[in-house]
């Protein structure tokens, strides 16, 4: 078993850490949080003074932060620190080109990187079953890839660095663009008429199925159980989507792509977190487009 350090044990960090202490592995954590850290050290992990201290001999180091400003921080910090041959795995959501600079700055100083952001909220970071998407070289993914499997369900290598950022927004591009689109039918549905449960059995097997309508429906009382039946609660916070979405735009200005549904989709999301519901689910987005939710099929 590997001596590995955690560094951001937040609500996604807390239960990944767990699981690679579960896992038998030896992990030393650190947080600003003094609370993030009692619960990871209940979770089996040893609470670290600080960054420096936690990479110190650890054979992977990995980071689950914010942004790609707390990225780029931490990293200055530890790099001094880290032992020889150790892999540095990001797991944060953050903009390519920071996680292109990191990996860089990783590399030069004679370690492995990848960036290995996940899809999966906090329940699969609990449970071990989210999906990593992993960019840097071969040995390097080689390297990561039995850490991540402790605590995901599949792992997959994107491509070089950078790679796993960019599938991760292009990824969740759809997914906003999608979720609009999903609420916005609810409602012209209902405005022609139809109900919201005779709507779901159609599309959900016919050309206008897609994720947000078949395991994540925005509409309550149809389909599976999702934050609609829990007034928008829980599931992934709309200002975490208006995060993923400006990050999407900000790449498709660097690299010059057209993305006007995603643009659109944040847009949207921008004037839904304004209004004051960033917490709320991002499927709850479809009140700001006027469908009635109280209706219930
Ligand atoms: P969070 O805010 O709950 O946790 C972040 C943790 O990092 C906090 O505990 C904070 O104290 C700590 N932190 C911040 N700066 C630090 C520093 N310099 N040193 C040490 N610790 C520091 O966030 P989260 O929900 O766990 O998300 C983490 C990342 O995962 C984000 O990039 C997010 O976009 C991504 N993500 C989140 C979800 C989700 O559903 N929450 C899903 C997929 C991806």
């Amino acid at each position: 078993m590997a001596r590995i350090a955690f560094i951001g044990l937040g609500n996604m960090g807390g239960g990944m850490a767990a699981n690679l202490a579960k896992a038998g592995h030896d992990v030393r954590a650190f947080d600003l949080s003094d609370d993030a850290l009692a619960r990871a050290e209940s979770a089996g992990c040893l609470r670290a003074a600080d960054a420096a201290t936690a990479v110190e001999g650890a054979e992977a180091v990995v980071t689950m932060l914010p942004a790609g400003t707390h990225v780029a921080q931490t990293y200055a910090a530890i790099l001094p620190a880290c032992a020889p041959g150790a892999v540095l795995i990001d797991c944060s959501t953050i903009d390519v080109a920071t996680a292109k600079r990191v990996a860089t700055q990783a590399v030069e100083a004679g370690f492995l990187a990848v960036d290995a952001p996940v899809s999966g909220g906090i329940a699969a970071a609990a449970a071990g079953t989210l999906t990593f998407m992993a960019g840097g070289p071969a040995d390097a993914f080689e390297r990561a890839e039995p850490f991540l499997s402790a605590m995901g369900k599949a792992v997959i290598h994107a491509g070089p660095s950078g790679a796993g950022q960019a599938a991760k927004i292009c990824n969740n591009m759809i997914l906003g663009a999608t979720m609009i689109a999903t609420c916005e039918a609810f409602g012209l549905a209902e405005k022609l008429g139809l109900s919201a449960q005779s709507f779901f059995a159609i599309a959900s097997v016919s050309s206008g199925q897609s994720w947000s309508m078949t395991s994540y429906c925005p509409f309550p009382g149809v389909g599976p159980d999702t934050p609609a039946d829990h007034d928008y609660q829980g599931g992934f916070a709309a200002a975490l989507m208006l995060k993923d979405l400006r990050l999407s735009q900000q790449a498709a200005s660097d690299a010059g792509a057209d993305t006007p549904m995603g643009a659109k989709a944040a847009e949207l999301y921008e004037r839904f977190v304004r209004e004051g519901q960033g917490g709320k689910d991002f499927s709850g987005i479809i009140e700001l487009l006027g469908t009635s939710t109280s209706v219930r099929a």
